[in-house]
């Protein structure tokens, strides 16, 4: 069986390794090089927890964590960095809920007094508590997309085609065509492309995606407080309304921090400049909320971007008419966690084994039908100046 996987991001890779490990013949286009330096996924670090409102959630991030230790031994580099993650829910934010709580492994409540006298780091906002998780940490980002780019580079019926751009997909003959007149056939398409599945779908369901620009901010700690730094655990949620989070420096890669305010939805990508206000805009979030924080620590000020539902802001996953063609249209602001779930379901699809054993997240379990061709189209270019 031959797949074509149209994408070298997180999803892409890993869906195409699952293939190859089942046996499948498989070739992976990319527009940049493999892995790209401008995909969504291609950051130093991302962070996995299991705390989340819903319990098929926190089962599913549960079930990744397990995942990603067997992609950690696969790819024979450490990877994931189990450092914990803690969740500080500040003044009159709801409890987790005691059937989610009793979910996590190894998880236990801190008050904000615990909080305090274990992160003396932080400065949490007064009234707050916190749920520390032992389960779950750091992804190496990068280092995942490169391990597993090597992995696959050197396994028998794979083909890395790095600088290749699809232009259309006609589902119904497996066909994907590239920009250099190049016409790939396979008995299973996947196009997991990341913001730019809205070059490919159509107006219609363009318009049911937002597209997110997030500005971080990347750190070096001071030599004096290194050590503590290393020990802290990845902070998804620091309390406050701003919605600030942090990413610890591990495996030398920067401390990392931002909020839900920094992230604002555009009509299009543009380059990758903060924005100085945005950026100010945290420097004073975080001098309040750090101990010691001086806007020296910035190594550099970074915008990125992701696609999600209009209304969900999760992932989207199409069937393309009723083919063995799928496209995961977008990816939401926490696909990567969760990609080794994603991928094995894409990679039963295609190897028309079916999702055999559910996700739990719905838009992957529930994929929505979306029609059988894709064709690249001008009226909805990605790129140009951000507004
Ligand atoms: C600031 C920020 C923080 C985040 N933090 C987290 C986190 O802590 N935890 C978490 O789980 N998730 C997080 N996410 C989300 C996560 O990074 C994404 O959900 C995930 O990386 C998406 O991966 P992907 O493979 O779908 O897309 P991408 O990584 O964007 O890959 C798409 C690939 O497709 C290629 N491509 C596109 N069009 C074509 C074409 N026409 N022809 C050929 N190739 C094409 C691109 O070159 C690219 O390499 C964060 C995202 C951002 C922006």
């Amino acid at each position: 069986m031959r797949i074509i996987v149209v994408g070298g991001g997180v999803i892409g890779l890993l869906t195409a390794l699952e293939c190859s490990l089942a046996g499948a013949d498989v070739s992976v286009v990319d527009r940049g090089g493999i892995p790209n330096p401008e995909a969504t996924s291609f950051d130093r670090h991302r962070v996995l927890r299991a705390l989340h409102p819903g319990p098929a959630e926190a089962a599913a991030a549960i079930e990744a964590h397990h995942r990603w230790a067997e992609v950690e031994s696969r790819l024979g580099t450490p990877v994931y960095h189990r450092v914990g993650a803690l969740t500080v829910l500040g003044p009159g934010e709801p409890e987790t809920s005691a059937a989610t709580f009793a979910e996590l492994p190894g998880a236990r409540r801190l008050t904000e007094r615990e909080a305090a006298e274990r992160y003396p780091q932080l400065r949490l906002p007064r009234g707050s508590r916190a749920v520390l998780e032992r389960d779950g940490g750091v992804l190496l980002a990068d280092r995942i997309l490169a391990g597993t780019a090597a992995v696959l580079a050197g396994r028998p019926g794979v083909r890395l085609l790095p600088r290749h751009r699809v232009t259309g997909v006609e589902a119904p003959f497996g066909l994907v065509r590239l920009a250099d007149g190049t016409v790939l056939r396979g008995d299973a398409v996947v196009v997991a492309a990341g913001l730019w599945s809205r070059e490919l779908l159509g107006p219609d369901l363009t318009d049911g995606l937002t597209l997110y620009r997030q500005t971080q901010l990347m750190c070096t700690v001071p030599a004096a407080s290194r050590e503590v730094w290393r020990r802290t655990p990845a902070i998804p949620s620091l309390g406050t309304a701003e919605g600030a989070w942090l990413v610890p420096p591990v495996a030398g890669a920067p401390l990392k921090l931002s909020a839900a305010v920094a992230c604002r939805p555009v009509e299009r990508t543009g380059d990758r400049v903060a924005p100085r206000e945005v950026r100010t805009r945290l420097v004073l979030h975080f001098t309040a909320l750090l101990q010691g924080f001086r806007a020296e620590w910035i190594e550099r000020a970074e915008d990125s971007y992701y696609l999600a539902d209009r209304d969900t802001h999760g992932p989207v996953l199409g069937q393309l008419g009723d083919h063995n063609a799928w496209i995961y249209a977008a990816c939401g602001g926490s696909s990567f966690k969760f990609a080794p779930l994603i991928a094995r379901s894409l990679a039963h699809r295609a190897l028309g084994t079916g999702p055999r054993v559910p996700t739990g997240l719905r838009a992957v379990d529930h994929p929505v039908r979306m029609p059988g061709e894709l064709a690249l189209s001008p009226h909805h270019s990605t790129t140009g100046v951000a507004p």
